[in-house]
């Protein structure tokens, strides 16, 4: 058995970045275990059975407003352009969402301008300058009609709960707009990676340093592995610990996946349903990949309170939970050198860039614990 200097438990984002910079940096050699056949965690992609790209779990919107991030990324892939645009679906017809001028004037049926807009909008809007849940930030924004025909039904259906009982930065992070903007969030560089996430981790992590044994469960090989620097655990908090204290509340999604013998069938890569269906969006990835095939794939989410974990619970309960298992991870990390890393681990809604950007900030926490300045080290 291979003497490794780290152990990292998950081959997802966080999992490779943090594989990545220590044999590039350091000349560490790492070892990372994941138990699902595939790296890229939930950013992984594959092809369909009709040779149609598609994204495994959930479409995957990269974005960032960090140009150092970009840069890091850009070492493992070219990129092309990106149009995230959305619509949702309310009494048969398509709006633009995230909520816009044009979205206020299809749904008030009257023309409107910036200053028209917002004066409406101010009409509409409950004031409330402190929401406290997801309920009142919407209403503080857009008022009870525009709430009940957009937010209301999706975030029943999304979250198995009321908008009321959810944090207001869950709705909190869907912009309104007063321009014609359609793009689906705001940030200042949105790409996709040119030959998809799958490829663009492998490249990542391909280093005679690196090695990947998939299909493994970090349970099946505690205490094998003695890392002579330490051990990134990327898996689920609760978990490391036994869910001694309890399970920690994920929400989960199926996905289900149609293949239809036409170009495409949707006029832009997502449609929610509010108000309609058991699933929340169908997504047809091929408007965002970009890829030239006869034919095209959607894919159906269904919420589910079972099954993988995906989406963090932000309640008031879940937050006293996690701040108990936190303080048992900080003790593990001082004593045992165990490094929690990555949205399972942080119990957090993590975006991409986020997830990455956090990875790299861990990485040097790692060798700050070595007496290492990875700031001196960058560049490299
Ligand atoms: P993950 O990608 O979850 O990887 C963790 C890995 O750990 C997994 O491969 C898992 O199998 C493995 N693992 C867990 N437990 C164990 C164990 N016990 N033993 C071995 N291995 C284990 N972000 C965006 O920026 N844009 C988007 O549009 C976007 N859309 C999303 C849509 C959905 C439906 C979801 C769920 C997420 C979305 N994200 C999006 C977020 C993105 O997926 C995450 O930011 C990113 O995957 C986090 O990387 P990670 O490495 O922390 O975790
Ligand atoms: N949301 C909504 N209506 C929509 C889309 C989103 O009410 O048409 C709410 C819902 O509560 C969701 C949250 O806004 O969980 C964040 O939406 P986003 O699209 O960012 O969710 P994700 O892509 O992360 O699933």
């Amino acid at each position: 058995m291979q003497d490794f200097d780290l152990l990292i438990v998950g081959a997802g984002p966080v999992g490779c970045v943090i594989a990545e910079r220590a044999a590039y940096l350091m000349g560490w050699r790492s070892l990372i275990v994941d138990k699902r056949k595939h790296i890229a965690g939930n950013c992984h992609d594959r092809y369909h059975d009709n040779g149609v790209l598609i994204h495994s779990y959930g479409p995957h919107y990269f974005r960032t407003n960090n140009p150092r991030l970009l840069g890091y990324l850009s070492r493992f892939t070219s990129w092309i352009p990106s149009n995230y645009l959305v619509k949702s679906q309310v009494n048969g017809k398509l709006y633009p969402f995230p909520i816009n001028l044009t979205t206020l004037e299809m749904f008030f049926d009257r023309k409107l301008d910036e200053v028209s807009a917002k004066a409406l909008l101010e009409e509409l809007a409950v004031p409330n300058q402190n929401p406290a849940n997801s309920e009142e930030y919407v209403l503080s924004r857009v008022g009870e009609k525009l709430y009940r025909a957009f937010y209301l039904g999706y975030t029943q259906k999304q979250w198995g709960m009321h908008p009321s009982k959810l944090a207001a930065s869950v709705c909190g992070r869907i912009p309104v707009r007063l321009n014609r903007d359609e793009r689906y969030v705001d940030h200042g560089n949105q790409v996709m990676p040119a030959h998809g996430y799958t490829r663009l981790f492998e490249t990542m992590i391909d280093h005679e340093l690196i090695h990947v044994m998939l299909q493994t469960d970090f349970a099946d090989i505690r205490g094998i592995f003695r890392p002579r620097i330490g051990t990134v655990y990327c898996g689920p908090l609760d978990q490391y610990f036994s869910c001694q204290y309890g399970k920690l509340g994920w929400r989960s999604l199926e996905f289900e996946f149609r293949d239809f013998q036409k170009e495409f069938v949707q006029p832009c890569v997502q449609i929610n349903y509010p108000n309609d269906f058991d699933y929340t969006r169908s997504v047809e990835i091929k408007h965002v990949t970009a890829q030239r095939h006869p034919e095209t794939v959607l894919s159906y989410e269904y919420p589910r309170a079972q099954g993988d974990p995906y989406y963090p619970i932000p309640s008031a309960e879940s937050a006293q939970l996690h701040n108990r298992y936190n303080l048992l991870a900080e003790r593990e990390q001082a004593e045992n050198d165990v490094f929690f890393a990555g949205r399972l681990a942080k119990y957090r809604y993590l975006n991409m860039d986020e997830a990455m950007e956090s990875a790299l900030a861990n990485f040097e926490q790692i060798c700050a614990r070595h007496g290492i300045n990875v700031e001196a080290l960058q560049g490299h």
